[in-house]
């Protein structure tokens, strides 16, 4: 049984589900612990396939499954990373991390057992594996961009969830700073593989993080070539 699948998926936008189709007739079978990458030109529907396995939105038709169950029946835990980090500026970038901690407390009783202090050692030790040790203390306008964006991946990855969702997350630094986060995030998969689903306009990007790559085509939607493709460095 695949982790996430997409069957006979359509979605169309606005007029009741008679409006702009984004997505045609898309079947997709993702395992767990996989890394896949959506690329494709602008408007092909990579952000749209984020947004039905978050449950943001239901298809028009067809079935969209994590885990066996109906993406809204979910407790599979997820986590978030956008272009744009966007961190609450009024809490630190410790406090900023531990959102998500705090979150899943009601639902999962290990959680709801940790102080507050047990969430800061988890923040601060996933802000030391992406490099921002001694950051936690700092407000977000005091990071550079790559940094917020560090503090981002932490975020999404601090609750240690299942399936992590990555949209263009790279794609506003400079490339010095990208291919540096390319070897944190590739790091960070190996020691927990989530399943994550990426979406991405580089193909090298693509290439160098993931084990699959779906390139997908505009108007209307859908997957053109699925492939998997083999890893760029070595895995540990
Ligand atoms: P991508 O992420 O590949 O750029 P999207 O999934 O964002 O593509 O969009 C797919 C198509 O659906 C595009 O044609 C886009 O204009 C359209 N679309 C996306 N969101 C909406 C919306 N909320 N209302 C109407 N049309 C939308
Ligand atoms: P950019 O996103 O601008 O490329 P990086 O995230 O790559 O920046 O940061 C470059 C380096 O500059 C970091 O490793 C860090 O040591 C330093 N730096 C940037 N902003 C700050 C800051 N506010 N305080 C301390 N050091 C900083």
């Amino acid at each position: 049984q695949p982790f996430i699948e997409l069957s006979d998926v359509v979605v169309r936008y606005g007029g009741d589900g008679r409006g702009t189709l984004a997505l045609s007739n898309t079947n997709l079978r993702i395992d767990e612990g996989d890394f896949v990458a959506l690329v494709g030109p602008s408007g092909c529907g990579k952000s749209t396939i984020l947004k039905l396995v978050s449950g943001l939105i239901k298809p028009s038709s067809g079935g969209v499954f994590l885990a066996g169950r109906e993406v809204a029946a979910n407790r599979v835990g997820i986590g978030l990373a956008f272009q744009n980090p966007t961190m609450m500026p009024w809490l630190t970038i410790r406090e900023n991390v531990m959102i998500p901690l705090k979150i899943v407390e009601p639902y999962r009783s290990e959680y709801a057992r940790k102080k507050k202090g047990e969430f800061a050692d988890r923040a601060d030790a996933m802000l030391a594996k992406v490099g921002l040790a001694g950051f936690g203390d700092k407000r977000p306008w005091e990071l550079s961009g790559g940094m917020l964006q560090r503090a981002s991946l932490c975020r999404a990855l601090v609750h240690e969830p299942r399936l992590l969702l990555l949209d263009e997350p790279f794609g506003a630094l400079d490339s010095f700073t990208r291919e540096e986060l390319w070897e944190i995030m590739q790091d960070l998969w190996i020691e927990t593989r989530p399943t994550v689903l990426l979406v991405t306009h580089d193909l090298r990007e693509a290439a160098y993080l993931a084990n699959r790559i779906c390139v997908m085509t505009a108007r209307p939607g859908r997957i053109l070539e699925d492939r998997d493709v083999p890893f760029l460095r070595p895995r540990t």
